[in-house]
């Protein structure tokens, strides 16, 4: 199925960006000209991938950032968009996707503690949201849970003890959600920073006691909008008069949407060698696979039009089941390393996006 990616403003379709780590100090002396495998030509939202010495293919993103773009730029870029549908009463998915030690969590979870200019998209979506709390016309409650996926099990990162979490799929409406989890109520940017940051020690933590990389488990923050139009402010605004004012209203009812963007921070998306003989990693190796790799049957699903996406093959996949797809905005931005040595992977990661490039949502009003 061919798809014509000309219209950048298209909310039907997944949006998906790629950038860029900057080079470390060993990729500096080192490497080999990234340039020999990666041409980024971010102008045209391109990408030139060189497939051997003669052959390059080029490629379209929704946005091509390379090494110097700027946290703010990316969230503009990637996150805005989704973020703007989820306060309009979409679900929405944010999500990055790449080899491990290519930026996906400097991308998506940064706090920026000492400088603000390095938050990510997070912070940055939180900060979007609660804005918008404060407006005049209506009143918007936030509420986040934050989740570690780790071999099938779904840990709580705001209560450690809790790490065997389920997922419930309402029958009727096809609501997702996850009974178990730490909800808080988010007063501020400045109490999200505290609570992103005790997710982050209690997710350091977990992965010490399992001996495990966190690159090797999902991270997935939920942020449950909840918006009421304020009376006073409609009335003030519209004319006083009893008939301009709608029904609902008379009967004391508020106008709320309910809307929630999951933010996910996927584990490495490279292949882990099975042939090791160690029971525990090849255990591993076989649930981290399970969940990307469901994960890319279902874009592929979507990519294709099909009637049947496999959500329920992982819990990944079932998380996401009402935020991704249908009337939910997605976004997938993918990260690459600046080494000609990443061959393998960054090629892979770069099908993986051109294939989600080709998912078309059906954006349409929500139910109120
Ligand atoms: P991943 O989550 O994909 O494993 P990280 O986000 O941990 O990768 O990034 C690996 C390292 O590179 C970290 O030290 C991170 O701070 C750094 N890094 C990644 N992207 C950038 C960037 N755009 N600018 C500066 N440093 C970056």
């Amino acid at each position: 199925q061919s798809k014509d990616f000309d219209d950048d403003n298209d909310p039907g379709r997944v949006r998906v960006s790629v950038r860029v780590r900057p080079r470390n100090g060993e990729e500096l002396i080192s490497d080999a000209d990234f340039s020999d495998l990666v041409e980024l030509q971010p102008e045209i939202k391109r990408l030139k991938l060189k497939k051997n010495n003669w052959n390059s293919e080029s490629y379209r993103f929704d946005e091509v950032f390379t090494d110097t773009a700027s946290q703010k730029r990316v969230y503009e870029g990637v996150a805005k968009p989704v973020v703007e549908g989820v306060l309009n009463g979409y679900n929405g998915t944010i999500m990055a996707y790449g080899q491990t030690g290519t930026g996906k969590t400097y991308t998506v979870g940064k706090i920026g503690k000492d400088d603000a200019a390095e938050r990510g998209i997070m912070v940055r979506a939180l900060e979007d949201i609660l804005v918008n709390a404060s407006s005049a016309s209506a009143s918007v409650s936030v509420e986040i849970s934050y989740l570690q996926l780790y071999m099938e099990t779904i840990q709580d990162l705001l209560a450690p003890e809790k790490n065997n979490i389920s997922i419930n799929e309402d029958a009727k409406t096809g609501e997702v959600s996850v009974p178990g989890a730490t909800v808080v109520h988010i007063q501020d940017l400045d109490h999200f920073l505290q609570v992103l940051q005790v997710g982050e020690t209690n997710r350091h933590a977990a992965n010490t006691k399992m001996n495990t990389e966190s690159s090797r488990s999902h991270a997935i923050l939920t942020v449950h909008v909840r918006r009421a139009m304020n009376e006073k402010a409609e009335m003030g605004t519209k004319s006083r008069d009893k008939e301009a004012k709608p029904e609902s209203m008379d009967k004391g009812i508020p106008k709320v949407r309910k809307s929630k963007l999951l933010i996910v921070d996927l584990a490495g998306s490279e292949r882990i060698n099975k042939s090791g003989t160690d029971g525990h990693l090849i255990e591993e190796a076989k649930f981290i696979n399970l969940s990307l790799t469901s994960l890319g049957k279902c874009i592929n699903a979507l990519a294709e039009g099909s009637s049947h996406i496999p959500t329920r093959d992982s819990k990944l996949t079932r998380l996401l089941r009402d935020s991704f797809g249908g009337s939910a905005r997605t976004s997938l931005i993918i990260t690459i390393g600046p080494s000609a040595r990443y061959h393998a992977e960054t090629t892979s990661t770069i099908m993986f996006g051109q294939r989600a490039m080709k998912i078309v949502n059906m954006v349409k009003l929500k139910e109120e």
